[in-house]
Order: C-alpha cells, then structure tokens, then sequence
C-alpha cells in the first residue's frame, strides 16, 4: 500500500487541486529562470558576492540553464504516454531503490498526480534532487527496454516534474504535527542525514540535524556544481524537514564543538552519524604539494562559498586565464573541468587509462567536450614540473589492455599547466572519526551491523550510513542506506522505550 503523502489521507485531492493549477500556468518555468533564496551566509557576513559577470564569471552559475531542463506539463504528458508498461519493467530492476517506475508513470499518463507523487515518495525521500543527479544512463533510463533503440523513457526527468509538482504546491508539507517522542540528533545533512530526518520525523521522533556547514545538503549542495544541480532544490527540501518539525543546527561541527557524549547529556536517546567523506586523497605523484596543485573537492566547495557570499572570488584557487589539468575521469572531475572552464580556464582532463574506461557517465563526457574541455588519455600522472609553482603535468604512456590493466610504456610527456586539480576521490576525516568512539576501519570509514538494529555501530545507541559507512558513492544510494537506520534507530527506540533495551 502506498502511504498519502499529506499524512491525512488528502494527498491525492491536494494533488488535483496542484494539477488543476498547473493546467491553468501551462507551463513551469525553467530551472534556471527560479530565483535562489538561499540562508543568508553566517561565517562572513561582511563579503558581498560581486554580481557583476564581466568581473565575476561565478555570478553567471545561477542563472544557467541545465541542459537537461525540466518538463512543461504537455511535454511530460506526452512522455509518459510513451511508456510501454512492461510486464517485466527493466528499469525498475535497474534502479537502485526498486522505484515503483511503471506504476508512477501509467499514474502521470493518466492525469493522476496525486497517485504518481505516492509511488515515487513511496521509496525516495528525496526525488526532486535524484532525478536530476542520479547517474540514470547507468541506471533505470539505461535498463528501460526502450533503450534499445536508444530512446529510453526519460524517467529522472518525469520523477523531478511530479516532485517539483508537489514541492511547488506544498502538498508535502503536511499539516498534521507530530507528537516528538525520543529525540535523535543526526550529524551531518547531506542525503543520508536528509532521508533518515525526514523518515524519523515522519515516525514520531524529534530530531536535530547538526550540520558544520552553513547551508544544508553536504555534498549536493557543495560539491555537486549549480549549473548541474540548482541549491534551489537542495535548500526547500530542508526548508520542507524544517516545516515538518525538524531542527537544523549549522555551523555546528561534531567532534569539535560538541561531542557525542555532549548530544547524549543533552537528552537525545540516539545519534546518526552521517558526515560523508570530506578529506581528499593526496596526489601521491613527485613534487604534488607545490601551490597551483588544489584538490578537486575543495575547489568545488569554494565555488560554492563565493556564490553564498562566504568567500572571496579571489580565494578561488583557478583564475581566469589558468592552464588547468584535471586528473580523473570520474564526475567529480568532469564537475571540477566544467567549473574552471566556466572561470575562463583552459581545461585537459588526463586520464590514465581509454575513453571507454571512464567513469563519469557518456553524457557528462560528451557536454565536456561540446563545452571545449580537452581530454588526453593513456597518460599516467607522474610528477608535477616546476620550483615554487606548477609548470605542467608530467605523465608516462600507458598501454590498456582490454581488462583495463595499464602497462606502462616508458614514454614520458608534458602537459602544460600552471594549475593542477586532482580529482582523484575523499575519504573520511579521521580526526573527527576518531572523536565518535565508534569502530571504524584504518581509513575510517565506520562500521555498523545489521542485527540487532540496521546500521548500528558497536556504541550502543549511534548509527551511521551514507558514504562514510559504504565508501563514496551516489545521492541514491546514501539516501536508501538513511532510510535504513532511520528503520534501525527507530526500533532500536522502540525496544528501549518497551523497557528491553538499556541506554
Ligand atoms: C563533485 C561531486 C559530484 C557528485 N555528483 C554526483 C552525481 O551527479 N550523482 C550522484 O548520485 N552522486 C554524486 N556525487 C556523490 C554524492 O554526492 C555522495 O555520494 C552523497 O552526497 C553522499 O551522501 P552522504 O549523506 O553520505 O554525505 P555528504 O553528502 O558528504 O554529507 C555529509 C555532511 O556531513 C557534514 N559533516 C561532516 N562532518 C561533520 C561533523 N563532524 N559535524 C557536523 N557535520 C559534519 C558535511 O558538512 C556534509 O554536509 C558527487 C560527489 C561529488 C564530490
Ligand atoms: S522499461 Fe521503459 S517502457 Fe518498460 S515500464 Fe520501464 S520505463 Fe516503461
């Protein structure tokens, strides 16, 4: 059974209602044409972003238009009526959570909105943000039997138009108040955090979500670039936790000004660990920790701060007019290529290994190259050139065999850089890691178990999920993993309160 979305048993008339509104509108607006209200910036307060674009290429990000934009009504309609409704539906098996994919979209060929926001909202807490960013051709739209003559119902794009359906029209935000039973207290509030806030708060439960940053949604607000995913969309779903009851802490670092210890003595009967991984892996190549070699993270995560206003164009480490190599292949590279390119850099990404071998998805790779962003492969990184600052990207020639074992050729190149971003991945923080008193690895990534409680450490009463449990990986799939020890703290509370588990 589908749960309502509104909680009341309403969701599907509040949705007729939307649908009949959006009939009148239309058409939505385009992503790029919304206007942001972001929070205000906290940590300082006394930068102003410069809006002019001849001086400030930044202030351009948020008016850009995703290529990918979003549907207007008849568009999605039109779409959904594509859909074969297979008996044995590819793209549901393709999807990571196991959406209710053909069910949702029969529900939104028909005119039902109401029907297709329950199935989607059903399995995924956060479909206005994984419909953009979820790697789709890899996933649902790339299993879609349709795919086979390469025109795959555009599933993320039809889940993102009912989500911002019922964003838009607040059919979410529920006016029934929930009882706040135990309080938990969730660190960090990228998508796992998110997702378990919003399943706990659903069940009962107070919660505060403690966050060091300014602004809420971890990686998807600060790494993930604006041109790709609008903070618009990021910033209402907190704004929609916080209408629904839940407490964002910000500024706020766990492990440095307050311990776990500190949460429990302040009366929260359990603590969700969900900080991803925010340290980057040193380069590891000669001569990496010269100035002009910046990781990829930290460049993207500046961007950001200049757009909120924390930070100065000038602290951004890439300038106009840069000779930037980007190493990697993944799509925190591509994202880091076509965020210097839009500073007026003239970007190559060098990967060690074939095109085929790369990891970002074949779209990002062909928008890179449409956008002018270079690329050479087989070139193994090697050392960086220069004395006090980069002169250029030293790498050896790599034969790739069709395994994709490099065999080193002995040939030796240079790229010519004076700046060299390393997109080579993170990994946890250890020092706060080591501050949680919980079992982790040498890396520190955290360990949980799945019995007697989903996603417990070995510390009674503190879980952990997202990417500093299963290692770097999707919106997606930090999200589901949140959804599991919200389900884990929850019984976990259930069993104390019942007197069978002493805190
Ligand atoms: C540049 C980039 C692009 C990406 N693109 C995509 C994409 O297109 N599609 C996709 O599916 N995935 C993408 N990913 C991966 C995806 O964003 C992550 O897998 C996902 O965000 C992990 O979620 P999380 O909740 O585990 O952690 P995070 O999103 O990393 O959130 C952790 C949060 O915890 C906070 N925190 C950390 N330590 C503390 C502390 N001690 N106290 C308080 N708060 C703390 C952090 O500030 C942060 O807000 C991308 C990643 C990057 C870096
Ligand atoms: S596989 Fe494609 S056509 Fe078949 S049900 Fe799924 S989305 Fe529709």
């Amino acid at each position: 059974m589908v749960p309502c979305l509104s909680g009341e048993g309403n969701g599907c008339r509040q949705a007729a209602v939307a649908f009949a509104r959006v009939v009148t509108a239309q058409a939505r607006p385009e992503t790029g044409s919304r206007s942001l209200r972001l929070k205000p910036a906290r940590r300082r307060k006394d930068i102003m972003i410069m809006a002019d674009t001849s001086t400030n290429p930044l202030a351009s990000f948020h008016d850009e238009i995703m290529r990918d934009h979003d549907y207007t009504l008849p568009e999605a309609l039109t779409e959904a009526r594509r859909c074969l409704h297979c008996k044995v539906p590819l793209c549901r098996q393709g999807c990571p959570i196991e959406n209710e994919i053909p069910q949702f979209i029969q529900a939104l060929a028909q005119g039902n909105f109401g029907t297709a926001a329950e199935y989607i909202y059903h399995r995924n807490n956060l479909p206005a943000i994984c419909g953009r960013v979820c790697p789709r051709e890899n996933q649902c739209e790339g299993a879609c039997v349709l795919n086979r003559a390469k025109k795959p119902i555009q599933i993320g794009k039809l889940e993102r138009f009912v989500a911002d359906l019922v964003l838009d029209n607040g059919l979410l935000d529920g006016k029934k108040k929930y009882p706040a039973a135990a309080a938990v207290a969730i660190v960090g509030s990228g998508p796992a955090g998110l997702a378990a806030a919003y399943d706990l708060r659903k069940a009962g439960y107070g919660v505060t979500v403690f966050e060091q940053a300014s602004q809420p949604g971890g990686t998807i607000f600060y790494g993930i670039p604006t041109f790709r995913l609008h903070k618009e969309f990021v910033v209402r779903e907190a704004a929609h936790l916080e209408a629904l009851g839940v407490t964002f802490v910000y500024n706020t670092e766990i492990g440095e000004d307050k311990s776990i210890d500190d949460l429990f003595a302040d009366g929260f009967a359990a603590v969700f660990i969900a900080v991803g991984t925010m340290d980057s892996w040193g380069l590891g190549v000669k001569n990496y920790t010269i100035p002009g070699v910046v990781d990829a993270a930290s460049f993207l995560q500046k961007v950001q701060e200049v757009q909120l206003g924390e930070a100065m164009l000038a602290d951004v480490p890439i300038r106009k007019g840069d000779t930037v190599a980007v190493i990697g292949a993944g799509n925190v590279a591509i994202d880091a290529a076509r965020t210097a390119l839009r500073l007026q850099a003239e970007v190559t990404v060098v990967y060690r290994r074939a095109e085929k071998n790369m990891k970002c998805l074949p779209s990002e790779y062909e928008e890179a190259k449409e956008e002018g962003i270079h690329f050479q492969f087989y070139s193994d990184p090697t050392a960086i050139i220069g004395v006090d600052t980069v002169e250029g990207l030293q790498y050896e020639r790599q034969e790739i065999l069709e395994d994709a074992t490099m065999v080193p050729t002995g040939e030796f190149g240079v790229v010519k850089a004076n700046k060299v971003i390393a997109a080579i991945g993170n990994r946890p923080q250890l020092s706060a890691i080591r501050t949680f008193g919980v079992h982790a690895s040498d890396e520190g990534y955290i360990a949980v178990s799945s019995e007697p409680y989903a996603n417990m450490t070995d510390r009674p009463g503190v879980f952990a999920a997202g990417d500093i449990v299963h290692k770097p990986q999707t919106v997606v799939l930090a999200m589901r993993e949140g959804k599991k020890a919200a389900a884990g703290i929850a019984a976990y509370l259930q069993r104390r309160d019942s007197g069978a588990e002493s805190v």
